[in-house]
Order: structure tokens, then C-alpha cells, then sequence
């Protein structure tokens, strides 16, 4: 936004004494365009401005001008103009205020002659925002040419509050056309990112429009502050205490989400902006929504996704503190709102504590419309099972709440208000998934053995403790992948040796006999680290990332092989290398790691027995040393999401190209069959533990060019071994080799076809 962000307007008598005057006309009698009409007159006035102008939103996404003081009054409800369209138009669009010491010399001036404009030049605008939604534009202008500052700004933003309060009520345009403008009514498909798979069928819950601030001037800043140092005390015990409370108060990970939240909760920067609001004349809950829109205007123009992380902990905190104004004592101020039993809820974004407070048992999706899977949300929605799809572009101002909505996270896509036979249709695919994943239960037990009797090991990945439950429900052969860098993004600092390791234990101790591959730190490209500042890069997925970190930081290195020494106690450890790009990098690890082992064994404590070392393969380069590699490492596992984007040089993050090319492709299983014969010949263990493992389709096909193990994500293990158990390698293998030599793009609709044909169960 323009104006300065924390330094919220001085508390000046006179805007107090205007937000008086709109209070009193608000609450006066007369139709409501006349208290309008009264209301710009007022503006004008105080702000000592020739034209007060107010545009609300008409259905067709148009801005009719409502209200003017100083245009000629012929135009109102004459002009009309499209959002997007003129400067009013543009800060519609933009959701942002606009101040121009001459409007005319701006490209986007659109002339209406009937208004009488052109005679001045000055103009400061701001939209009318009820929760995401536009509901219209307020401006001053000016004769003279002037510069408009920031504490003008900030006070027409917190005048335009209460014209909103106006323009939502129903009373300018009737609710119907207020819905339309601002909404549609319309079935609308909307595509996202799956954050986590699922499907749900359910009724939309707005999560940010639980709290709708009513009375927006104060009668008393002083019983303001009161109220809200009474609420932020109240909601700070309660955060305390339904974190102790919560589901996932055991697991470590989760934690250190939780209390960097909480940590926000006493930030006091954020408190402060929010006393000097309430003395610019707002009651608290106001003063809250104002502090918050501010946030989240800035919030939209940060790209760095652990700023933008911070900015929406931060609005999150708002919505919270906003439940305990509105509603004290209404459940601690927790989601006070009757939730309907197949809740999908829809926010922006959501700090975790937040999606805590809904019921489980009645949350059946998440809509984000922004968001990465790597999101703090993201992970306890994992955690809980719940389907998420994100960066649903424009599905806040589409959905209205109780709208019927189908969440398919399978496909990344969102049905708002669908038509009934798309809902029955999804109905129906979701009974056939409960009756499959009926039968697949019942392979629990069974082996992961083709019909020509060779097996193949199916693993889990892992990230969080609460992944090892999947062990035993999957029955899966052991932990193929665990990611030990999750542990480290969702704190807010490096986590200890001693923290590290009780973790490492813990995981071990879950995990039994069944093997566990504990991954070095992987951080950097997008995993990034909150409390590492510097890794701002213009290529991340090439740069300092993984394993270069590691060696140009020994320490970190070494404290985490400490950690994980101490943690396996004389028992098995399996170490797996990130992004290993050339033989001599393997050996500068292998060296360090070298160093804590004698250091460890100098202190007279138990070394790993056995240890065993891998390479992940996800650097091209690697493969062409390969008789090098596999003389050094005990195993190698192929990064196939890593390796792919290097092999294609396509951005895995990158929507545009992620899904360019296919795995499914003659190159791409060359290349990967090329690695395996070579891993076969020497008797070296190979597995691949990208996304690829995770699909029956090209689980498939991996079996076929020779991988014997996989790791995958847990809810795949048994829709994979379902393949397995009906795979014949003898056909399979044959028809594989046949088609790599193919200049094909993709080898995708051949091998279903041979599936299909051969009652390959995907
Ligand atoms: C991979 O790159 O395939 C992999 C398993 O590592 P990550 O997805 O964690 O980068
Ligand atoms: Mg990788």
C-alpha cells in the first residue's frame, strides 16, 4: 500500500470528530442514499476537499457512482464504470489505495464528460473492502495540484471503513444485486495446487468472515484499550492452553509451529498498531481490521514466501483477537460459529493454530487461494488428513458461504456450487474409493511379490513423527525416505544437538526393526529455512542448496550426524547424502561424517553398526560416474522429482513447465534404466523415492526397467503393491525395453493400455 506500513496515522482530533459525525449520520434517519448523500458531504468537507465522490459495485463487476459532493449531480447513477476501468476502476482492481497529485496526466484517466472532472487534478482514492470483497470506491479530490500523505491516506482507509458498513448493508442496492456484484451466483470450476490429496464433498465456511466488526467508532479510546488488552491477555492463555490440549501436542514438529505462533501473538509491533488505531477514534475490533487489512495489503506485494508465512501468521493472529471483540466468552473466542457437519473451509491463508480450531470431526477440506504446500497449514493438514488444494486464484470472491462445494485435491481442482449431477457423480467415485480402499486394506498382510513370485519392497517417506503411524497401517518394508529437513523449517531457529536427537530416538524407537533412511538436511531451493536469511536466489533449485550447504558448513553437518549417532546408540544408522552432483562431493561428506565418528568414538560412546551410506541421484551429472560412485556408497536412491526437473531443465515449482514433460518418457526411463543395470551389475541397492513411486502407473514402470525397491508417499503403499501383486515381470519387462527406443513425447497412454490389457490393477 502507499502509506507507510506500521506508522498508522497520529491520533488527530479532527479524525476523530469526522468518524463521530459518519457515526451519528449512519445511525440517523432517512433513506439510506440520503445518508449517503450526507455522508460525502461530510467527507468533502472535513478533508477539506472540493469533490467527495462514492462508486459502489453493480452486478457485471460495474462501479456506479452513488453519491458526489462537487461532480455535477447529472452523473449520479449515470456513470457507470467496468472494474479495471479509469482510476476508480484501477484501484477496484487493485484493492488498493491510489493518490495522484494529477489524475489527468495518468494513463488511466477516463474522461466522463458529464461529471465535470476535468477541472480538477488532485485525487486520492480507496476502496470499500467488506472481508476480500470490493464493494466500491471512495475518493476526494482536489482543484489544486497537491501531494496527498500517507496519514490522508490511512485516514480516508479507516473513513472507508464505515462507508462499508453502509455499502454491505443491503440498504443502497438490494442483497441480491450485493451478492451478484461482488460474487457469482454461477457454477464456477477453479484450478489449484494439490497440497494434499483427498476428495470431499461439503458446504463452504468463509474462515475469514466469521467476525464481521459492527461498531466501528469509538464512544471511549480509553475503554477501547481496555477491551483490548482484556481480549489479547485471554486469547494469549488460550492459545497456551489448547496447544497443551491439542491432538498434536506430542509430536515434536508440530510444536515448533505452534510456538512460533504463539510467539506472534506477543509481538509488539503488532499491538502497537493497534493502539495507535483505536486512538485515531476505532473501537478495538476495528482498529484489529484495520491493522489486518494493512497486513495483508503488504502481504500481497511481498514475494518472499517466509515473509508472506510471517504476514499471514500475523493476520491470522487478527481474525482471533477479532473473536474474542465480537464475541467474549463465547467459547474462549475459538470458531464460535455453528459449523455445518462436512465443513470445507475457504481462506486466503491460514496460520496452523487456525485450522486447529475447527472441529476435526466436522472439517472435511481446506480451499486456500494462496499458500505452498510447504505452508506451516499445509503440513498440520497433512498431519490430519485433510485434503487441501492451494492457490485457488479468485475463490474468495467467488464462494459464499453455505455454497455447495466438491473438493477434488486428487486433481487440484475446486466445484463451487456444482450442478447435482456432478455432485452425485463425485458421491459415487467416493463410495467406489471407500469400497477400494476397503479391498486394499486387505492386502495389508499380504506380500508385495509379483505374479512371478519377485519381490519388491515397498517404503514409506517420511517427514513428520506422526508419518511413522503409516508404518503399521501400510505395513509397509520401512522408511525409505525420511526428510529430516521438515524438522528444521517449522522452527523459528536451528534446532539443538539435544532436540535433534530426542527426535532421531524417537523416530528409531517407532519405527522398530523396520529400517529407517534418515536424509541429511535438505534445505534451500524451495525448502527454505525461516530463520536463514540469506538464501535469496535468483535460481534456488541450482543453487545453494542441500548438500553444498553441507559442505560449505561442516558444522551443521556435523551436529546433525551427532545427533544422529547418539540417537541409533551402537545400533543400525542409514545416512542418505541430498543432491550429490559429482563423486568427489560424496567423498568431502563421507570425510566430514569421518570426523564425527572419530570424535564420537574418542569420547568413548557406541558407533553406528552397522552404517551405511547413500547417494541420492538427482544431479544428471552423477550418472556418469557411476563405477566410481557405486565402489563408495553402501546404496543409491534416485530423487526422481529433482532428477527429472534437471533432466528437462523444467522447473518442478514452476506451474508452467512442471508438467511439461512426463517421466513416462523414453528419456527419462533410459536414463533411469541405464543407473539401474549398472547398480545390478555391481550388486549395489537402488531404489527411487520421488512422486513417481507414488503412482500404480509408473510404480509400474520403474518395475519393469528393474528398481526391486520404492518409497512412497504412505497412502500409496497399497494401491502399489495392488499393482505388483498383479504385474508379470516376464511381460512387463519385455515390453518396456521395446519401447525406450520410441521418439515419443510420452509412453504414458502405451503403458495403461498394457495395464488395461494385462489386468494390471492400478
Ligand atoms: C526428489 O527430489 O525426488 C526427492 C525425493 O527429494 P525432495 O522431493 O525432497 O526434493
Ligand atoms: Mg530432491
Amino acid at each position: 500500500m502507499t502509506a507507510k506500513a506500521g506508522t498508522a496515522a497520529p491520533a488527530p482530533a479532527g479524525s476523530r470528530r469526522l468518524l463521530r459525525q459518519l457515526r451519528d449520520i449512519m445511525a440517523g434517519s432517512g433513506t439510506a442514499q440520503a445518508r449517503l448523500d450526507r455522508i460525502v458531504r461530510t467527507i468533502a468537507a472535513e478533508m477539506v476537499a472540493e469533490v467527495c465522490s462514492c462508486y459502489i459495485m453493480r452486478p457485471g463487476e460495474i462501479l456506479e457512482l452513488f453519491a458526489t459532493e462537487g461532480l455535477k449531480a447529472a452523473a449520479v447513477h449515470v456513470t457507470r464504470l467496468r472494474v479495471g476501468e479509469g482510476l476508480v476502476g484501477e484501484i477496484a482492481a487493485r484493492r488498493r489505495p491510489l493518490a495522484l497529485a494529477d489524475a489527468r496526466a495518468h494513463p488511466n484517466f477516463a474522461y466522463r464528460p458529464e461529471t465535470g472532472e476535468e477541472a480538477y487534478s488532485a485525487l486520492m482514492g480507496v476502496p470499500l473492502l467488506r472481508g476480500e470483497r470490493v464493494l466500491g470506491v471512495l475518493v476526494v479530490q482536489n482543484k489544486a495540484q497537491r501531494q496527498y500523505h500517507d496519514e490522508e491516506i490511512e485516514a480516508l482507509e479507516t473513513i472507508a471503513m464505515v462507508v462499508a458498513e453502509l455499502a454491505a448493508s443491503g440498504e443502497l442496492v438490494s442483497p441480491d444485486d450485493l451478492r451478484q456484484a461482488t460474487g457469482a451466483l454461477l457454477p464456477a470450476r477453479l484450478e489449484g495446487v494439490r497440497f494434499n490429496p483427498g476428495v470431499a464433498v461439503g458446504t463452504v465456511v468463509l474462515h475469514r468472515r466469521s467476525s464481521a466488526v459492527r461498531t466501528v467508532v469509538a464512544e471511549d479510546p480509553g475503554a477501547e484499550q481496555d477491551r483490548l488488552s482484556a481480549a489479547v491477555t485471554a486469547m494469549q492463555a488460550d492459545l497456551d492452553a489448547m496447544f497443551a490440549a491439542t491432538e498434536l501436542a506430542a509430536g515434536g514438529e508440530h510444536r515448533d509451529v505452534l510456538e512460533t505462533y504463539r510467539m506472534f501473538a506477543a509481538d509488539q509491533g503488532w499491538l502497537r498498531r493497534i493502539d495507535e488505531a483505536i486512538r485515531s477514534g476505532l473501537t478495538a475490533e476495528a482498529a484489529v481490521e484495520r491493522v489486518r487489512i494493512d497486513s495483508r495489503l503488504r502481504m500481497e506485494q511481498v514475494r518472499d514466501p517466509y515473509l508472506r508465512e510471517r504476514l499471514a501468521d500475523i493476520e491470522d493472529l487478527a481474525d482471533r483477537l477479532l473473536r474474542y471483540l465480537t464475541a467474549p466468552g463465547s467459547a474462549q473466542g475459538r470458531l464460535a460459529q455453528q459449523l455445518p457437519k462436512d465443513a470445507v473451509v475457504i481462506a486466503r491463508t491460514m496460520g496452523p493454530a487456525e485450522l486447529l480450531d475447527y472441529d476435526r470431526s466436522r472439517l472435511k477440506a481446506l480451499v486456500l487461494e494462496e499458500g505452498s504446500p510447504t505452508a506451516h497449514v499445509a503440513i498440520i493438514a497433512r498431519a490430519l488428513d485433510i485434503p487441501v488444494v492451494g492457490r485457488v486464484a479468485g475463490v474468495l470472491s467467488q464462494a459464499e458461504p453455505d455454497d455447495p462445494i466438491v473438493v477434488d485435491a486428487e486433481n487440484a481442482q475446486v466445484f463451487l456450487r456444482p450442478a447435482q449431477r456432478t455432485i452425485a457423480q463425485v458421491e459415487d467415485s467416493l463410495r467406489a474409493r471407500a469400497a477400494r480402499s476397503e479391498t486394499l486394506s486387505s492386502l495389508r498382510g499380504l506380500p508385495a511379490k509379483t505374479r512371478d513370485g519377485t519381490a519388491i519392497s515397498l517404503q514409506i517417506n517420511a517427514g513428520l513423527l506422526v508419518d511413522l503411524d503409516h508404518l503399521d497401517e501400510t505395513a509397509a518394508d520401512g522408511i525409505g525416505l525420511y526428510r529430516t529437513e521438515i524438522h528444521f523449517m517449522v522452527r523459528s531457529s536451528f534446532p539443538s544437538v539435544a532436540a535433534q536427537t530426542n527426535l532421531y530416538r524417537r523416530i528409531l524407537a517407532k519405527a522398530g526393526a523396520r529400517p529407517v533412511v534418515f536424509r541429511l538436511l535438505d534445505a534451500g531451493g524451495d525448502k527454505r529455512l525461516p530463520y536463514w536469511a540469506d538464501m535469496q536466489e535468483e535460481n534456488p533449485a541450482l543453487g545453494w542448496r542441500a548438500l553444498r550447504v553441507a559442505l560449505d558448513r561442516p558444522a551443521l553437518m556435523r551436529q546433525q550426524m551427532r545427533a544422529l549417532i547418539e540417537a541409533a546408540d551402537g545400533g543400525p544408522l542409514t545416512i542418505l547424502l541430498p543432491m550429490v552432483a559429482e563423486v568427489a562431493e560424496f567423498d568431502a561428506a563421507r570425510s566430514i561424517m569421518q570426523r564425527e565418528l572419530d570424535r564420537e568414538a574418542r569420547l568413548g560412546r557406541p558407533l553406528p553398526c552397522p552404517l551405511r551410506v547413500g547417494a541420492m541421484l538427482e544431479v544428471p551429472s552423477l550418472a556418469f560416474q557411476l563405477p566410481a560412485l557405486i565402489s563408495r556408497c553402501d546404496f543409491l536412491a534416485i530423487g526422481s522429482n529433482d532428477l527429472s526437473q534437471f533432466l528437462f531443465a523444467a522447473d518442478r515449482g514452476n506451474p508452467h513447465v512442471a508438467n511439461r514433460f512426463d517421466t513416462l518418457s523414453p528419456p527419462f526411463l533410459s536414463f533411469l534404466r541405464r543407473v539401474v543395470r549398472h547398480c545390478e551389475a555391481a550388486g549395489r541397492a537402488v531404489s527411487v523415492c520421488g512422486e513417481m513411486a507414488s503412482h500404480p502407473l509408473e510404480a509400474m514402470a520403474l518395475v519393469g526397467i528393474g528398481v526391486r525397491t520404492l518409497s512412497m508417499t504412505p497412502s500409496a503403499v497399497l494401491p502399489v503393491k495392488a499393482m505388483v501383486r498383479s504385474l508379470d515381470l516376464t511381460a512387463v519387462e519385455p515390453y518396456l525395453a521395446s519401447l525406450l527406443d520410441l521418439p515419443d513425447r510420452s509412453l504414458r497412454e502405451r503403458l495403461r493400455n498394457f495395464a488395461v490389457d494385462r489386468g494390471v490393477e492400478l
